[in-house]
């Protein structure tokens, strides 16, 4: 019997990696606080998702392409996240990874579990130093699910066998939209608009398999 689902779209920050890269870069300046705080804001839906960004890239202004470079290869990966890609590979799934958060993490994120796609925000350098901008277009919730729109487009597929997973706010467009839209360790509104709630990204990978029936 058939997979039941052809692709995968997932969210890169608290969902396969197991932090906010954002914080991770606020840490190395020392203002981890005033970031973490508009991230959290953010992913409860209570701060404009543009606005929380460009207010804390603005922040991240100054710091060095190689400290970037450094956090990006000490990312941890969330518990289940390679058991998941390879379930997803086994059942022949495409797998795209969409992040809110900045490519020169998100690449190697990507490239660690095999995802297939990386769509990312990409930051802007000056002398190797962020300028505290990032390159247009950014990767919002409608990008998120345009992503999604696209890929079933290009598969063949119906939205109705994707997979969608991801924990804020800026997920739930891509979550509503996917014929299992999932939520890891989601927050409130992730959780209400998810077809299934998850603490534990192993659990979704029986959900990826043909029915033995
Ligand atoms: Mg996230």
């Amino acid at each position: 019997m058939a997979a039941p689902y052809r692709l995968l779209v997932s969210d890169m920050d608290s969902t396969v990696a197991e932090t906010e890269t954002i914080v991770d870069m606020a840490e190395a300046l020392g203002i981890t606080d005033t970031v973490a705080a508009i991230t959290e804001r953010s992913m409860r839906g209570e701060l404009d998702f543009r606005t929380a960004l460009d207010q804390r890239v603005m922040m991240l202004q100054g710091l060095e392409l190689s400290r970037i470079e450094a956090i990006a290869r000490e990312v941890r990966l969330s518990v289940g996240a390679e058991a998941l890609l390879d379930a997803c590979r086994a059942a022949g799934m495409r797998t795209v990874l969409v992040s809110g958060g900045f490519d020169l993490i998100a690449d190697l994120v990507g490239a660690a579990l095999g995802f297939e796609r990386v769509v990312a925000n990409r930051l802007d350098f000056e002398n190797a130093r962020l300028t505290g901008r990032m390159l247009e277009p950014i990767v919002t919730a409608e990008t998120k699910l345009a992503v999604l729109r696209e890929e079933c487009a290009s598969l063949g597929i119906d939205a109705g066998q994707a997979v969608a997973l991801g924990d804020g706010a800026n997920d739930i467009e891509m979550i509503r939209a996917a014929g299992l839209g999932v939520a890891y360790q989601g927050k409130p509104m992730t959780r209400d608009a998810a077809d299934l709630c998850l603490d534990d990204l192993n659990d979704l990978i029986p959900h990826l398999q043909p029915a033995s029936h």
